[in-house]
Order: structure tokens, then sequence, then C-alpha cells
């Protein structure tokens, strides 16, 4: 054995361990969508936080810990859609650079790498949606693999800055993306410290650091990660399609309840710029009711609807709309966030305002030469 073959293993952890407290430490530049290949030393941590809810085993149950561990799902996931997704990925709102930088952090509890990363792989996503290149694709890559799998190949650790320069601008961004795990232990410590204290304020609700640590970090986190999984895989799969994509994304209500709001994924497919995806009144989207309510606060603004033209064209229902159906979509107006004209929409109404002046000058012109006026 030479002592290059010696060496190889912990060569292979080092890195491992290098990227995980580097999220920009080299990586080679592979073609997308790379192999189906798993890197087990890099994505350890994530293999071990599945492996450590069976701790739940003893430390044991109570309803606090059930609490926090539901609160702590709502809030992270939340934070997926509501930021990662809906304004990192696709920018359906504005807020302030201070919010933006709370955004991130509050978002990386979740424990999904970073926001560019995050967003950069999403782009990616509609870009490439259910084609070759598309890198959790059901259709491509097998249920499995666009479930849990996509991002553990050494493809998918990079972050493509290029995708994200409108976010890779801001150096706070670029600092948490790159040191990501700082936020991840900072969390769980956050946790931990949190079930200490009701521990010690609260000694009738009979649980420990270790207890709240178990439940609201690993379970918590184990079950925000499957949830935002079923939107890569199931809801590319199964569901309805109200409009033509061209990709398999679908509407599913079980999804959208499980993901506040996320199911709705074939209407985000169709029109990605609106931070409503349930484009319905009936189409339940809870991070909405939550960005809508947020917004009332000044925190966010520019929230971005539905245009009307966009939420009847290209459907496979066109024409058959049921009469329920038509009154939720004018009530479904008396909803719709304020929304400014997108830059194209604006330059054509502008460029229409124009020729209509310049008719209305040599209509005029017209009439005052056969009045003889001037
Ligand atoms: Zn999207
Ligand atoms: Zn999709």
């Amino acid at each position: 054995m030479t002592s290059k073959q010696w060496t190889a293993p912990f060569r292979y952890a080092g890195r491992a361990i290098k990227q995980f407290f580097d999220g920009d430490a080299a990586v080679k530049k592979i073609e997308l969508p790379g192999e189906k290949k798993v890197q087990w030393a890099r994505n350890l941590p994530y293999f071990a936080m599945h492996a450590a809810c069976l701790l739940v085993f003893l430390v044991g149950f109570s309803w606090i810990a059930l609490g926090v561990c539901v609160a702590l799902y709502f809030l992270r996931m939340f934070a997926i859609t509501g930021f990662f997704h809906r304004y990192f990925s696709h920018k359906t709102f504005k807020t302030s650079r201070a919010f933006q930088f709370v955004m991130a952090v509050w978002g990386m509890t979740a424990i999904q790498r970073g926001p560019l990363w995050w967003a950069a792989h999403h782009r990616h996503h509609h870009r490439h949606s259910d084609e070759h290149l598309d890198l959790h694709s059901p259709k491509q890559r097998g249920m499995l693999w666009s479930h849990m799998f996509w991002f553990t190949n050494e493809a998918a650790f990079g972050t493509n800055q290029k995708a994200v320069h409108d976010l890779a601008k801001f150096s706070e961004l670029r600092f948490v993306n790159r040191f990501d795990s700082l936020v991840y232990i900072a969390f769980g410590v956050a946790v931990f410290g949190l079930g200490i204290g009701l521990d010690a304020l609260f000694p009738a609700l009979g649980t420990s650091g270790w207890q709240i640590f178990v439940w609201g970090f690993f379970v918590s986190t184990v079950l925000t990660y499957h949830g935002t999984y079923t939107i890569n895989s199931l809801s590319h799969k199964f569901g309805n399609q109200r409009y033509k994509t061209g990709d398999d994304s679908r509407n599913n209500f079980w999804l959208a309840l499980l993901t506040l709001g996320e199911g709705w994924h074939n209407n985000h497919h169709h029109y990605q710029s609106s931070v409503k995806q349930g484009f319905y009144w009936y189409e339940i989207d809870i991070t909405y009711y939550l960005l809508k309510a947020m917004s009332w606060t000044g925190l966010i603004w520019d929230l971005r609807g539905v245009p009307e033209k966009k939420l009847m064209s290209n459907r496979n229902d066109q024409g058959s709309l049921s009469s329920d159906e038509q009154l939720a979509a004018s009530r479904a107006e008396g909803f719709a966030a304020p929304r400014k004209k997108s830059g194209a929409a604006s330059t054509l109404g502008k460029k229409a305002n124009d020729a209509k002046d310049k008719l209305g000058e040599t209509a005029g012109n017209l009439g005052r030469k056969a009045t003889g006026t001037a």
C-alpha cells in the first residue's frame, strides 16, 4: 500500500469536515446533474440527524416537548416557503436589507444550507423542470433520489453564485451562506437552552433540556426536511394540473396543508412571481396569509399578486369553469395583494399610452386641418 492509499480515508474525512464548516470549500467543477452517488462522509450529519430521532426512547415523551416540536416545524416551514422560496428564490415581495438578513438566518434554522445555495438550486429547478438537468425530478431520477438524496452528491454541493448574483452582492448573505454551520450550532444550543429554561421555570411540565433538544432539534428538523422534500418529489407526481406548464408539477391539497401552501405547485410553476401560490380563496395558503399580515407591520412590502390574464391563461380546464370556480375567481380578486406592474407590463402599458396619445394628436391635427384652425 502506498502512503497515498493509506492517507486517502483521512483526506476524504478531512475534506468532509472542512466542507461542513465552510460551504465554499473547494469542490471540483462537476457537470450537472452529476452522478447519483451519495457522499457519505460529507452527509454524515444529515443521516445522523435522522438516526438521532431514536433518542426519543431515551428522553421520553411530554406534551410540551411535542408542542415545541410542532411549533418549530411551523416556524421553520414558514421560513422555508415564505423566505427561502418566495423571497430569496423568486423575489415576490420587497423588504429592507436588515430584515432580509433576519429572513436568511431564520430560514437557515431549518438546516437546509444557506439562502444563496437554496435559491440557486431552486432557480435551476425552474429553468429545467423535469428535464435532464433537473437535479430533483422524480421523472428523471426516481422518487427516492428526488425526495431526499439529490443534494448528497458532489455536483450539488457548491453554490452557483452566478444564478443568484442579485443576492450574492450582499456580503452578510455570502457570509452566512458560507459558514452556515454556525447557525445550526447556535440554533441547537438555543433549543437545548429552551429546554433547560422550561425545566427550571415550570417543573410541572416534566421536561428537560435533553428532551426538548431531541424533540425540538432532531425530530422537528427531520419532519421539516421531509415536509419540504415532498414538493420536489410528490408534488411533481400526485395531484391535478390546472395549467399546461410543460412539466409534471401538480396542485395537491394535502401537500398544501403540510407545507403551508407550497402544495399549489402547478399554480406556482405557471406563475412564479406571485407571493401567493393558492390562486383562489379556497386554496389554503397559510404562508401567504402570514406574509400578508407581516406586510401590515411594514416589515415587507410590494407583495406581487397574480394578474387576471395569468390566472386564466394556458389552462387545462379552459372554458369549463364551474359556476363555483367562477365565483371563487371573482372573490379571489378581492384577496389579491396590492401589486406593482411588472417592468415588461408597465413598458407595454406606456407604449400603448404613447400610441394612443400619438393617435389623438394625429386625429387632432387632422381635425384642425379640416376646420382650418391651428
Ligand atoms: Zn419556485
Ligand atoms: Zn417544481
